[in-house]
C-alpha cells in the first residue's frame, strides 16, 4: 500500500474527517471561534480554518484571515490537546450509599477514541510528555490512559512559525518525525495540494481510502522545501539541551525579583502550557433532607498551577509565598529540573506562556537572562512594557 500520496486541500481533507468518523473515532481539530483557533469537534473538513494565519508575539495573538485556500498556514492559539486528554475538569470518583454499604463508581472510559488532526510537532512532543508523567507505569492516570488508548493522530508540518516558537532551541522542529499515524504537509509550489505521509500501518490502511494521488519526488523535494524555509523562521534561542546545567545555581539570582515585579500571578502561562500537568481535587457531598448521613459523595479534578498561592502550602504554610518564589518554580521546573525528574524536558517550545502572558514575559528570554546568553533572534524583547 501507498505510504505518502497526495490529496486536495478542500475535498482530500474533508475525505480524510470523513473516513476518520466512519471509522469510529470522536473526530477533532483546530476551528475559528470568537476571532481565536481552538480546537474541537469537527465533521468534515470545511470546518478546519481556510485563508487564516496568525500574528504573536509576547503577550499578543491576532487571528488574520484572508480569501486564500491555506489550511494551515497558521500556528495554535492558546487552546492544546491536553484538554482532550485531560480536561480542565472533570469527574473521577463518585461513592454513593446504597442497601445500607457504599458503592464507589469511575466514570466509564469514552465511547470513541480521539482522532486528533492538525497536531503540530511541538503538540506531540507535548503528549509524549504528558504520556511519560500521565501513564508511569506506578501510577497510571487511568482517565488519561482512557481518553489517550488508540488515539489516531494527523499531525501537520509547520510551514509558518511564529514569532513566540522556539521548538528549535529544545529539541523540536517545524515537521513532526514521530507520534503520528499520517502527517500532512501543505504545499504551494506547483500546485496547491496536501502531501500525506503516513507513520504506522493504520495510518497507511486509512490513507488508501483518501481519494489522491501517488506523491512523487516532486512532491517530496517542495515538502523538504517547506520545512527548509521555516527553520530559517526558527534560528535557535537558547542551548536547551545545556539549560538544566546552565541553570543550576540561579536560585538566589537578582532576575526573580526583577520579573516578580511585572508577573501578575495570573497562572495563564500554566494553563496554557500543554506540559503542565498539576491539578487539585474537591469533593461535593450530597446530605439527606435531615442533614444526617451523606448519600453521595462526588470528587472532581481540576487544573492547578504553581502561581496559585496555596498550591505550595506544605503545613498550612505556602512555602512559595513570593511572586519571585513561584516564578523561579514555573521556568526551573519547567527547563531545569523536569529532565532528571521525568527523563524527558519539560518544555516543547511551543511559545503559548509567552503568547497569553498578559504582562508579556517571555520565558526565553527570562531564561537567557538568567543564564548570561544572548537571546539571538530578538522575538520577546518586548521587556518592560506589556
Ligand atoms: S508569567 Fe505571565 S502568564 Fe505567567 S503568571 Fe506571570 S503574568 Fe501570568
Ligand atoms: S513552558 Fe511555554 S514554551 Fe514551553 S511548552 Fe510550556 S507553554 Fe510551551
Amino acid at each position: 500500500m501507498d505510504r505518502s500520496r497526495v490529496i486536495d486541500p478542500q475535498k482530500g481533507l474533508d475525505a480524510l474527517v470523513r473516513e476518520l468518523a466512519a471509522a469510529g473515532y470522536r473526530v477533532v481539530g483546530p476551528i475559528v471561534r470568537d476571532g481565536a483557533i481552538v480546537y474541537d469537534d469537527v465533521t468534515s473538513g470545511s470546518d478546519l480554518p481556510t485563508g487564516c494565519a496568525s500574528d504573536q508575539a509576547p503577550g499578543r495573538w491576532r487571528l488574520r484571515i484572508d480569501d486564500e485556500p491555506t489550511r494551515f498556514g497558521w500556528t495554535p492559539g492558546a487552546d492544546s490537546w491536553k484538554r482532550f486528554l485531560a480536561p480542565a475538569h472533570q469527574e473521577v470518583l463518585r461513592i454513593r450509599r446504597h442497601d445500607g454499604s457504599w458503592v464507589s463508581e469511575a466514570p466509564p472510559p469514552p465511547d470513541r477514541p480521539l482522532a486528533l488532526v492538525g497536531a503540530r510537532d511541538c503538540e506531540l512532543r507535548a503528549v509524549a510528555v504528558l504520556d511519560r508523567v500521565l501513564l508511569d507505569a506506578d501510577r497510571p492516570d487511568a482517565q488519561y490512559a482512557g481518553r489517550r488508548r488508540d488515539t489516531f493522530v494527523v499531525a501537520t508540518t509547520c510551514g509558518v512559525p511564529s514569532a513566540t516558537c522556539w521548538c528549535t532551541s529544545i529539541g523540536g522542529g517545524p515537521q513532526p518525525h514521530h507520534g503520528f499515524d499520517l502527517r500532512l504537509t501543505e504545499l504551494h509550489e506547483g500546485g496547491h495540494r496536501l502531501l500525506v505521509e503516513s507513520g504506522s500501518e493504520l495510518g497507511t490502511e486509512v490513507l488508501g481510502r483518501i481519494p489522491g494521488r501517488l506523491a512523487t519526488d516532486v512532491d517530496h523535494v517542495a515538502a523538504e522545501a517547506v520545512v527548509a524555509r521555516a527553520v530559517e523562521h526558527l534560528p535557535p534561542r537558547l542551548p536547551g539541551s545545556d539549560l538544566p546545567a546552565l541553570l543550576a545555581g540561579s536560585a538566589s539570582h537578582a532576575r526573580w525579583e526583577q520579573v516578580a515585579q511585572r508577573c501578575l500571578s495570573c497562572g495563564n502561562c500554566t494553563m496554557v502550557c500543554p506540559t503542565c500537568f498539576c491539578s487539585t481535587f474537591d469533593d461535593t457531598t450530597v446530605l439527606t433532607d435531615d442533614g444526617s448521613a451523606p448519600v453521595e459523595t462526588v470528587r472532581r479534578q481540576h487544573w492547578a498551577s504553581c502561581f496559585e498561592l496555596d498550591h505550595s502550602n506544605l503545613g498550612g504554610v505556602p512555602v512559595r509565598a513570593t511572586i519571585a518564589a513561584r516564578y523561579r518554580q514555573w521556568l526551573t521546573h519547567k527547563l531545569e529540573t523536569w529532565p532528571a525528574q521525568f527523563e524527558v524536558t519539560g518544555c516543547v517550545g511551543c511559545g503559548r506562556c509567552t503568547t497569553w502572558c498578559p504582562a508579556a514575559i517571555d520565558i526565553v528570554h527570562e531564561a537567557g537572562v538568567l543564564i548570561g546568553a544572548d537571546d539571538r533572534s530578538g522575538a520577546g524583547r518586548r521587556e518592560e512594557q506589556p
